[in-house]
This record gives structure tokens, sequence and C-alpha cells, in this order.
């Protein structure tokens, strides 16, 4: 049976895409090598952008109440504890979701499959894409069980979700260039006792030594992030949690009661040269690795998800010229680009070895950071950046005019309150958005596309979040700004529209 869109990977991002794409109506089928979801925690941080985007498929209450609000961040040196930073005073007024939100990954991933299931759509596991070709119309892909049983897939397009070591990406002949970082890590979710399982996030900064706890549950679970140092790593044979050093671990006064899981592994970061060769697309970490600093990586390839599927849906149904994809590459690979460098920054500081680094690490980080964090705007800046409420598709070809602070290719600043602007976000479709004024000739031509009109009387809260009274912001299905029109003239929403060949 044909389908519309082949997603190869049931990871969090092809999850992601295949849920938003059946949402949307779009027939979808996923498949996974492996034999069912992931067992493993790995990424534990949702961001406050994932949280906001995933109203739009009821998600973020079940991610809520599944997962583990951490209250703050504890700098240890040498088993002294320095410094702790509050979460309490970030990103509040700026999101609904202004906190640090811990959900592991295998529970998340089977969250993904059950919603997907309520809506008729079965991952098909032990299914590996062993190959594709473009065809006129679409393409065609030899799809392999793991029994070694082959069977033909013929679909409009295919998504490469399948991770680090994409068929896909090697199927359109895009690069990954970029390097490998010369330590090697570990990471063990143990279960513990002792002052840093208390829920909150500790960062053991000792010489020579790198140790980072986040709680995964509040009730003494806990994941270790260390370095494993040279000599060690260089032994023969698969490291165990024996082998890592005690030093910070000893230090925090970590008491390990079991070790549920320990991996070692080394730190890539990389960006395809491509993330598109005709029908089909690289997301995820098949587009784009970097290392774990800053919990971005799973929420990378979800944002990717979130805008890749309802440029899809709208092409599909004619609803979009087939250019609307070209958008994807441009918006994605941008961000994808400034997050790899940024997490390179960080994570080379944190891991660099040497007296320079070890005096940076240990005297001057635990007194500059906390005195950072109690500046507004430090924390405003830090808050946005991870959280990625910040990201925005300024310069992409999707975004025009400004109003207010509001530019086009932003994300929608929130106003809460009474007249919550983010109440009508929780679909995905085109929409727009009036703030005070009349917006009667907005009202009529909302209505001759089927278009909902949310009109907000206008409040402190919206001056607050910098919109402006009278403008209508136009909003694309992933509820990013499309047009900022500062009097909502409606002739300016047809124009934008036509120039990119939009049908909503
Ligand atoms: C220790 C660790 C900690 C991390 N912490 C965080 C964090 O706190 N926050 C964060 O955002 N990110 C974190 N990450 C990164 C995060 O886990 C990844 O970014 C995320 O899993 C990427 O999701 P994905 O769906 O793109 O790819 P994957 O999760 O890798 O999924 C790819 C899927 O494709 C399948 N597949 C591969 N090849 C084929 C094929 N040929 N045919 C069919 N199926 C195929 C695989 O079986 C797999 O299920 C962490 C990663 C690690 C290892």
């Amino acid at each position: 049976m044909p389908t519309d869109v082949l997603v190869v990977g049931a990871g969090p991002t092809g999850l992601v895409l295949a849920l938003w794409l059946t949402r949307q109506g779009v027939k979808v089928r996923i498949v996974d090598e492996a034999s069912g979801p992931g067992q493993q925690s790995r990424a534990l941080a949702v961001q406050a952008r994932t949280l906001e985007l995933y109203r739009q498929a009821d998600l973020t209450d079940a991610v809520i109440a599944g997962g583990w609000k951490t209250a703050a961040v504890n700098l240890w040196v040498a088993g002294a504890p320095k410094a702790r930073i509050a979460f309490a005073d970030f990103g509040v007024g700026l999101t609904p979701y202004p906190f640090l939100h811990i959900f592991p990954q295998d529970a998340h991933e089977r969250l993904l499959v059950e919603r997907l299931s309520g809506l008729g759509v079965e991952v098909g596991w032990n299914t590996e894409l062993a190959a594709f070709l473009e065809t006129a119309d679409g393409v065609s892909a030899r799809l392999r069980t793991s029994g070694g049983h082959e069977a033909a897939c013929e679909a409009r397009f295919i998504c490469g979700c399948d991770g680090a070591r994409s068929a896909v990406r090697a199927g359109i002949g895009a690069t990954f260039p970029g390097g490998t970082y010369r330590q090697t890590f570990y990471v063990a979710d143990v279960e513990a006792a002792g002052p840093p399982a208390n829920g909150e996030l500790h960062v053991g900064l000792d010489e020579s030594d790198f140790l980072a706890i986040f709680p995964i549950d509040g009730a003494g679970r806990v994941r270790l992030i260390g370095a494993i140092r040279d000599s060690r790593a260089d032994d023969a044979g698969d490291p165990r949690f024996e082998d890592v050093s005690r030093r910070a671990i000893d230090h925090l006064e970590v008491e390990v009661r079991q070790v549920n899981w320990f991996s070692t592994y080394r730190v890539h970061h990389r960006v395809a040269d491509r993330f598109r060769k005709g029908r089909a697309f690289l997301l995820g970490d098949a587009a784009h690795i970097h290392s774990p600093v800053g919990g971005q990586g799973m929420n990378t390839g979800i944002g990717d998800a979130i805008n890749l599927a309802w440029k899809l849906a709208a092409v599909l149904r004619g609803k979009a010229a087939e250019r609307l994809l070209d958008s994807y590459e441009i918006e994605r690979q941008a961000f994808a680009r400034r997050l790899v460098a940024t997490t390179d920054r960080v994570f080379t500081f944190a891991a660099a070895q040497g007296p320079v680094a070890d005096f940076l690490r240990t005297r001057l980080a635990p007194l500059v950071i906390p005195q950072a964090a109690r500046l507004d705007a430090v924390r405003d800046f830090l808050f946005r950046t991870v959280s990625q409420i910040t990201l925005n598709y300024r310069d992409g070809p999707l975004a025009a005019g400004r109003a207010g602070a509001v530019h086009g290719g932003d994300r929608l600043p929130w106003a809460g309150g009474e007249h919550d602007n983010f109440a009508p976000l929780a679909t995905i479709g085109w929409q727009v958005h009036a703030y005070g004024g009349s917006p009667g000739p907005l009202r009529d031509w909302c209505a001759a596309r089927g278009m909902p009109l949310h009109a907000f009387a206008f409040g402190k809260a919206h001056a607050d979040a910098g919109l402006v009274e009278g403008a209508a912001y136009l909003l694309r299905p992933d509820t990013y700004v499309a047009l900022a029109s500062p009097s909502g003239a409606t002739d300016e929403l047809d124009r934008f529209l036509a120039e990119r060949g939009l049908l909503p």
C-alpha cells in the first residue's frame, strides 16, 4: 500500500513527526530496526519550548505529570558546596513552563508510541530501511525485517529520523562534517543516597575530574555523567562503573546503591551539509549531533519534526507550492549550526584539562556564576537560550514584518493571565491573532478562508510581552509568527501568502 510519508526511525524525532503528520490527516508508515522503544533513560530534559509545542498534541500535561521539576543547581568544588542557584526565578513570565523539567527518554518514547497507536498508527518494529531511490513522483524504499524478509514501500516522501548513523543521510549522499572530542565520558543511572540525591542538579568541579548529577525522579534515582580519564579510556576492554574515577563521586558523598544503566560514549559535534535532497529529509540526530551540554539534542529533533510536519501536510494536500519544503533546511540547518557552535564552546570549557582550565573551573566559576545568576538579564538570557524559546526564523523565507518587539519569524511571545494568548495554540493550523482595535475587515478575511481569528482585548500582559495594540499576527501551523503587521491590513496578509505560494 503506498503511503504519503515513510518515517525511518522511531526515536523521539520520528515519533513526533509521525504523530504530527497523522493529526493533520497524512498517511504515515513508521519503521524502526529496533525491537521496541528505547529502554534507556538517555535525554532527560524536556525544554519549555517543547512543552509549549506539545500542547498541539495534548502531550504537555502527561509529560509534566510523568516528570520531575528540578528546583536548583548546586556547584561543588573538592567536596565543598560552593553555590546553590535556585531555578525559581528563571523564566517567570516568559512561558507557562518556567522550570527545568526532567522526563526520561524511555518513558517519553513509550508515551509517544501509545499516542500514535491511539490514532491507529503502529510502529513497524524490527524493520530496517535497506535502500531507497527517488522515482518520478515519490520514493521507492526497500525494507528488511529482522527475519531477513524484504518488502518494497512506495511513499511520496521519506524522512530520515534514523539517528547518528543515518542510512537516509548516506542515501542522499550528505556529508556529516564536524569532529569528535578526545575524551570518553560515562553515563550511569543509579539508585543513590547522600546530599546530591535530593532531587536537585549538582555539578562537581574538581581538578581534572568532572561530575554532573541529574535527578531522574526526585526519589534517589539519579544520572551521573563524568569524564573517563585518558589512561582508563585507553585500557583494553569496556570500562565498568567500578573503573570510573571515584574522586568527584566520593567528594560529593554519593552513595551508589544500585547501577541501573552504565554506558560510555564519545561526543561528536557534526551538522549534515544538507537536510534535504528532493523527496528525502533528514531530522534529529541524523542531521545534527553535539554534546549533551544544555540538554538540547532531543528537543532539537522534536523541533525539526514539528517544523517539517505542517509543511509536508500542506504540500501533500495541495495547500502550498512545493517550494515551501525548501524552508525546512533553511530554518533548521541555520539553528543546528548555531547550536552546535554554542554547545561546542561550553563543552570545551567544561571538559578542558590543564592548570589554567582547573583554575577557571574550580576557583573562578564558583565565584562568578552565582553572582552572574543574580542578574535579571543573565537569568533571562540563559533561560531563553536553553529553553529554546528564543529560537526564531527571522532570516527565513516565511517571515515578514514587525509589530512592536515581535518580528515575523519569532515565537509568539506569551502573554498569560485572563486573556492568555497561548490558549488557542493547541491546534495545528494557520490562525490570526489581533490585539485590541476593531478587527472587522480581518474577521471577514479570516471567515472567507476558514481561518480562526483570535481577537484579544489589549491588556498590560500583552504590552509587556512586546505585542502592540491594533496589530495583527499571522501564525503558521507550528505557532511561529509568519507576518507581523502593525495595522493588520488584509492586503498585507494576501500579499504575504501569494508571494510564498501558500493557500491556508
Ligand atoms: C547519555 C545521553 C544523554 C543525553 N541527554 C540529553 C538531554 O538531556 N536532552 C536532550 O535533548 N538530548 C539528550 N541526548 C541526546 C538524545 O538522546 C538524542 O538527541 C535523541 O535520542 C535523538 O533522537 P532521534 O529520534 O533523532 O534519534 P534516535 O533516538 O537515535 O533514534 C533513531 C532511531 O532510528 C532507528 N534506526 C537507525 N537506523 C535505522 C534504519 N536503517 N532503519 C530503521 N530504523 C533505523 C534506531 O533504531 C533508533 O530507534 C542525550 C544522549 C545521550 C546518549
